[in-house]
């Protein structure tokens, strides 16, 4: 099917684009186009007019200024696979790249429009989550404001970002230590995760983050099993395999039998992949 018709238009500059996004709330902002593309063609969404931001220099690039990694919204799933500040996540990045979906997707989906997508069983969120990232959002009126994760992800395809938001750029702590696994369960190769575990274990003062997809409406962090791997070393599999099924039991009431089994094997193999690494 082709998409109903639109307008479009690609700003020069960040703040051409705000302002086209503050004067028409009928904009709809384009990136890689991955799942707004689809989106418009099938007719569950439309757009009176697309603003192209793909060629924003300012959405662009990263920064590392030796404490966070500053990414920009712009930058695609195959950038971050091919190596991009590898030593500043000690790799998390690179790998939880490489699982979605496949090259063709990876060279022109990027970090924003994944992150405010929403989709519930995206990748993105979950990894961000687990490594305490935020956000920073732009308006034309209001400038930058800062957003972590957990009140940027709201609800399935539903953020924190207001009418004539742009996400910029998002802002992640260095962890070049970080001991972290990842566990994803798909149905076939590039599909989307049934269920999506990322843990990354605690380290001085940062306190272990385990994350989950495919769970609920949107990722969430789980914070009993988080808790328990750092207050408790000496807790048994059987602890950790209680307080892993009451966080899933608590965001996700009605889980069936399947996923239950689904979630606690991706949580509990990402946990024992983190726990593997050498300190
Ligand atoms: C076959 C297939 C398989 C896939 N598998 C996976 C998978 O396994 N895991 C996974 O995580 N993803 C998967 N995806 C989604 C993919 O990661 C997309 O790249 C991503 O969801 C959207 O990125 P994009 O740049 O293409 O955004 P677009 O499609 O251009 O935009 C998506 C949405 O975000 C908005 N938007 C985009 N950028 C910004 C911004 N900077 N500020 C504000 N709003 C913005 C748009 O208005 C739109 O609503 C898959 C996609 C396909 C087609």
């Amino acid at each position: 099917m082709k998409p109903a018709l639109f307008d479009y238009v690609r700003p020069e500059s960040l703040s051409d684009a705000l302002a086209l996004l503050r004067d028409d709330e009928g904009a709809t902002v384009i990136a890689g186009g991955q799942s707004l593309l689809p989106m418009l063609n099938l007719r569950v969404t439309a757009a009176e007019k697309l603003v192209d931001i793909s060629r924003l220099h300012a959405l662009q690039g990263t920064n590392d200024d030796g404490t966070t990694v500053s990414v920009g919204a712009l930058v695609t799933h195959a950038a971050i696979e091919d190596g991009l500040h590898r030593e500043a996540f000690n790799g998390l990045l690179q790998r939880v790249a490489a699982k979605i979906a496949y090259r063709a997707v990876r060279n022109m989906g990027t970090l924003g429009g994944s992150l405010s997508l929403c989709d519930p069983s995206a990748d993105w969120p979950a990894c961000l989550l687990a490594l305490d990232a935020s956000v920073i959002a732009a308006s034309a009126d209001d400038g930058e404001r800062e957003i972590a994760m957990e009140e940027f992800l709201v609800d399935a395809y539903t953020t924190a970002l207001e009418s004539g938001e742009l996400l910029t750029r998002v802002v992640i702590p260095r962890r070049p230590m970080a001991r972290w696994g990842v566990s994803k369960v798909t149905r076939k190769s590039g599909a989307f995760a049934d269920s999506l575990a990322i843990a990354v274990l605690g380290d001085g003062d940062l306190p272990t983050r385990v994350a989950l997809t495919g769970i609920a409406s949107c990722a969430r962090l789980l914070i009993r099993t988080s808790g328990i791997l750092d207050e408790d070393r000496e807790a048994t599999a059987a602890t950790l395999a209680e307080a892993i099924r009451e966080d899933i039991v608590e965001v996700h009431e009605d889980v069936t039998p399947y996923q239950l089994r689904c979630h606690h094997h991706t949580v509990s193999t990402a946990i024992t992949e983190a726990q593997s690494w050498s300190k």
